[in-house]
Formats: C-alpha cells, sequence, structure tokens
C-alpha cells in the first residue's frame, strides 16, 4: 500500500527507522515511519494525507538540537535534510529549509557577504536555526532573516516577515505554531572577504577549544538565565563528569551533556532532572531547556 499514491518515491520513504541515526547525540527510538522529501509538491502530498488519515507530523532538521525518547516517534517524521538548495541574489541569500547553516555562511563568505559568520560552526539546518533563532558569540538569525515561506498545517503556504516570526532568545514564533519552515530569506550586507573570512576561523578556533565537539551531543542543554552562565552555575554543584547511564555531563563545558556510551533518552532526561534540581537547590535559579524533546 501507498497512501501516497505513489506521488512519494519509495526510495524516500522508509518504515520502522531508527532515529538514533538522524540525530548529532546519537539517540532515539524509531519512526513509524521517515520520509525525506527533496520537493515542496512532496511536502505538501505529506501534509495533504496527514490530514485526511489524522496521522502525526514531526519536523526535524539536522537533529542537533534535539532528544527523541527511546519509544520513537509515531506517525510520520518528515526529516527536511535533503531539501536543501541555496540561491544567492545580490545581497541576499534564499536557503531551503534543509540546507546547512555552515553551508549557508560558507556561500555568503564566497560572494562576500556579511553578516552570517556568527553561525559558520552551527551544526544545524536552515529552518533549525530559524525555528530556535540560533545564535553564536554576539550574533543570531534575528539580525540576518528577512522572511520565510511556511507551510500550515492544512498545507497553505504563506510568507511571514521577521517582525512577525517574534524572534528572541532560542525562541520564536515556531516553537509555538506548528509550521513546517519551506526556506528562509537572509539579508546581508557586501564586505570584505577577508575580514569574513577571519572572522569565521576565530569563531571556530573559540569553538573547537571550548566545546566537546569529539563526543555525541546536543549543544547547550539549558537556556542562560538572566545574570547567569549555565556552565559556571553547573561547576559550582560539583556536577561535571556525572554520568546517569551512558550519558555524562562533559568535563570541557559543563552546560552540555555528551553521549559517552550508549546513552539513551532516559539516561539524559535523568541526568537533565538531576542538573535542574540541584541547580535550584543551590542557587534557587530554575534552569529552562533550550534542546526539544520529541517521541514519546
Ligand atoms: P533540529 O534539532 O532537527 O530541530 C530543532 C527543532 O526545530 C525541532 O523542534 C524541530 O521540530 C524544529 N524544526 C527543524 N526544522 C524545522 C523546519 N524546517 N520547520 C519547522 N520546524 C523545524 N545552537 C545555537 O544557537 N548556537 C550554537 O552555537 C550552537 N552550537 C551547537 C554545537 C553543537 C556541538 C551542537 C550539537 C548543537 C549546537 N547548537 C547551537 C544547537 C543547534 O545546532 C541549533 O539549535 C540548530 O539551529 C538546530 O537546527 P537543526 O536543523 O539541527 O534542528
Amino acid at each position: 500500500m501507498n497512501i501516497f499514491d505513489n506521488q512519494i518515491p519509495l526510495e524516500k520513504l522508509k518504515l520502522n527507522e531508527p532515529l538514533k541515526d538522524y540525530t548529532y547525540v546519537r539517540i532515539g527510538g524509531k519512526a513509524d515511519m521517515l520520509i525525506h522529501p527533496t520537493a515542496k509538491e512532496e511536502i505538501i502530498k505529506i501534509v495533504e494525507i496527514g490530514k485526511i488519515h489524522q496521522i502525526p507530523l514531526t519536523v526535524i532538521g539536522k537533529g542537533s538540537n534535539i532528544i527523541i525518547k527511546d519509544s520513537g516517534i509515531r506517525g510520520i517524521t518528515i526529516s527536511l535534510s535533503h531539501f536543501h538548495q541555496i540561491k544567492v541574489s545580490e545581497d541576499k541569500i534564499i536557503a531551503q529549509s534543509g540546507a546547512n547553516i555552515i553551508d549557508v555562511s560558507r556561500i555568503a563568505l564566497d560572494n562576500t557577504l556579511t553578516g552570517l559568520e556568527f553561525a559558520c560552526g552551527i551544526p544545524g539546518s536552515t529552518g533549525g536555526a530559524l525555528y530556535m533563532n540560533a545564535g553564536a558569540y554576539g550574533g543570531q538569525i534575528a539580525d540576518v532573516v528577512e522572511s520565510a515561506s511556511l507551510m500550515t498545517k492544512n498545507g497553505e503556504i504563506m510568507n511571514i516577515t521577521r517582525e512577525e516570526m517574534k524572534l528572541g532568545y532560542r525562541n520564536s514564533i515556531f516553537r509555538r505554531d506548528k509550521y513546517i519552515i519551506l526556506e528562509v530569506e537572509f539579508k546581508l550586507e557586501k564586505g570584505n572577504k577577508d575580514v569574513i573570512s577571519s572572522k569565521m576561523k576565530e569563531l571556530t578556533f573559540k569553538r573547537e577549544a571550548k566545546q566537546p565537539l569529539e563526543y555525541p551531543s546536543c549543544g547547550s542543554v539549558f537556556k542562560r538565565p538572566e545574570g547567569h552562565y549555565v556552565g559556571k552555575l553547573i561547576q559550582e554543584c560539583n556536577l561535571q563528569g556525572t554520568r546517569i547511564g551512558g550519558a555524562e555531563i562533559s568535563t570541557k563545558h559543563a552546560g552540555f551533556i555528551i553521549n559517552a556510551n550508549n546513552a539513551t533518552a532516559e539516561d539524559y532526561l535523568e541526568l537533565i532532572k538531576l542538573i535542574k534540581k540541584r541547580v535550584h537547590d543551590k542557587f534557587n535559579i530554575y534552569l529552562e531547556t533550550e534542546i526539544n524533546i520529541l517521541g514519546e
């Protein structure tokens, strides 16, 4: 049976697919059905069929900011990582949502466009970066995004301006309203290639020095509470190196939890709970998670 009337080629569709292979942290149960669309028409078809058959839909990008629970995701999981074209027009770049934000920042460099240097080491997709309003070293997506095209859960396509996205610290309207981000338009400025390139090198050096990039992780687990650094709070609770199952609080950067040895989602979530409790007990500060927890 092909509920998609053969409009989604079978090679783009996988049943009972382990999702750990699609996340940076290498954790997650199976998707009932995982689809890798490469065209807008295919995404429209998936949404339409999902609506007719009342099948829940979940969207993932590069999986660098998600923990998928051990029982996996019911219904259809749409991975947008094969929907990844990037176009440049003068000072604008339009990227499909599955394009690596790192590739978009490299294309900006190739075209002597400045503004996306901060994103040169963020390991997610363009859609995921907009969803999270990703940022680093003083820059954020909100500074450079102009507009985006989205699909609503009814399959309608609409455009949205930066103001309408309500971008805040690791926050956006997309975290509340379940749109599928299709394309993102960035407005950059003409710059100097050597300056852009050396800024990127400097930020890459800083990132490699501070982050445990040699282990699978999902980046910073918690949002920064106003006036504090998460890493310092966790360090002062003497929690670095603490392990639950295969999940460990990084000794290099306390804000990261690494998958040290075949961790499960449950290990991760238990460790998150422990950190929240210890930080709350010691400092009376409630840590909010930045990462997205998906599935059952
Ligand atoms: P995913 O993890 O796949 O998804 C994240 C959320 O976005 C999910 O809820 C998903 O449903 C939703 N989503 C994804 N794509 C779409 C779409 N097209 N339409 C609708 N919803 C969508 N983040 C920073 O901000 N700054 C950093 O410096 C940084 N450094 C990191 C370093 C490491 C080593 C790692 C592992 C992560 C880091 N992150 C950082 C976190 C992460 O890379 C970013 O949040 C990234 O933007 C997430 O993109 P993604 O494609 O991986 O999203």
